[in-house]
């Protein structure tokens, strides 16, 4: 039975503190018939008083711990969008953790179909399949709330964050694969679709156009962190709240397992002497992104190339840097990470003041200049 919805739950402890008021207050009336001495009747006032407490107690410690004495930790995996998501929450029993898990699992299929530019069908592909011919599609929910925002972000990191780098990250994609720097009379084709002004959105009818011919939408940057809040939301509204859910570089966590004060995560963190070491976070009710070239690079020539790319450029990073972004949504911290790795430390935090005041950026590794 679903009792870890809440309102299935509260309804539950309501009808059993009901049921248990019930069975007292007839045991009273039944003592109530009794001969009325004074003693007696003494003696039963005592009775009803200890009674009474007894049931306040029962009651106060009833509402006090509902029903965690019995959660049990479920976790579950589902590869998708080029990582590995995770859920892990905590529910009485394995038929209602595994119809959840599988409900969120295909949601985030259905996502995938959405944002994937490796999917020929997705919508993402869709829309760039249309572009240059002056025409606007309608969105789904999802691609709207992605492309409105990433618009935002763009404007408020002047490009830095940019959707439109489709045809830049197809060059530096294959790069990677073959290991050779992109040819750079495709890097001149490429650089000039990138340009997140050449997206155009209709706010009314939620439909969006690309005006020039060979643009792309590559959604790398910001998709899995707002998939990320699509599964929490989804688990979360389902009555979970001891819930963690992770794609790759991004995790969102809600309140800490029963009887826990923080969720305990292994990541990288700054060691005392300031060098990147193995460490542990401890983390309720927020969202964490980390974005760096640890994994993604291309080494060409003694220099060291990200897959995140500085749309001015055209170029994959060339500064290490290894940033975390803390807040409240998993979507805009992930699509801040990105930013901030383009923007560099003091520009990202010029930014987050300004429109962000509730993310912070946590720099783990930085070579750049002040920029
Ligand atoms: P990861 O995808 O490894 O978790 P990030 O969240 O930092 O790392 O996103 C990097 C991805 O974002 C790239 O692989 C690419 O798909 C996309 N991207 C690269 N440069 C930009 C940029 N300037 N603006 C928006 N998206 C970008
Ligand atoms: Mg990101």
């Amino acid at each position: 039975m679903a009792i870890l919805h809440p309102n299935l739950a509260s309804e539950l402890a309501s009808q059993e503190a009901k049921t248990f008021v019930e069975i007292c207050v007839h045991r009273r009336v039944l003592a109530s018939e009794k001969p009325k001495t004074l003693f007696l009747k003494r003696f039963y006032k005592t009775i009803s008083t200890i009674k009474w407490t007894l049931i306040l107690l029962c009651l106060s410690s009833f509402w006090a711990c509902p029903a965690n004495a019995q959660l049990q930790r479920f976790e579950f995996s589902h590869p998708q969008m080029g990582t590995l998501f995770q859920v892990i929450f905590y529910a009485k029993d394995s038929t209602v953790a595994d119809f959840w898990q599988k409900k969120a699992f295909t949601r985030l299929d259905e996502l995938n179909h959405v944002f994937s530019d490796y999917d020929d069908c997705s919508e993402i592909t869709r829309l760039a399949n249309a572009a240059g011919r002056n025409a606007f599609l309608r969105l789904s929910d999802d691609l709207w709330k992605v492309l409105a925002l990433s618009q935002d972000l763009a404007q408020q990191t002047e490009g830095a964050f940019d959707l439109s780098i489709g045809p830049l990250s197809k060059l530096w994609r294959k790069a990677f694969r073959q290991q050779q720097f992109p040819d750079s009379a495709d890097l001149h084709v490429a650089r000039p679709l990138c340009n997140f002004q050449n997206i155009e959105l209709d706010q009314r009818h939620h439909a969006a156009n690309l005006t020039q011919k060979g643009m792309r939408l590559d959604a790398g940057g910001i998709a899995k962190g707002y998939a990320v809040d699509v599964l929490f939301d989804l688990l979360k509204k389902s009555g979970f709240k001891h819930l963690l859910v992770i794609g790759g570089g991004d995790l969102r966590v809600g309140t800490p397992p029963p009887r826990k004060k923080n969720w305990t995560i292994a990541s990288k963190v700054l060691g005392p002497d300031q060098q990147v070491i193995d460490g542990e976070l401890h983390l309720k009710n927020t969202a964490i992104s980390t974005s760096g070239d640890t994994y993604r690079f291309l080494e060409w020539n003694g220099q060291r190339y990200s897959h995140i790319i500085d749309p001015r450029t055209g170029l994959g990073l060339q500064h290490r840097m290894l940033f975390q972004i803390q807040g409240p949504s998993s979507t805009l911290c992930d699509a801040l990470a990105t930013a901030c790795s383009v923007l560099g430390k003091e520009k990202c935090e010029k930014v987050l003041e300004k429109h962000y005041p509730r993310y912070r950026l946590n720099v783990l590794l930085w070579s750049g200049n002040g920029e």
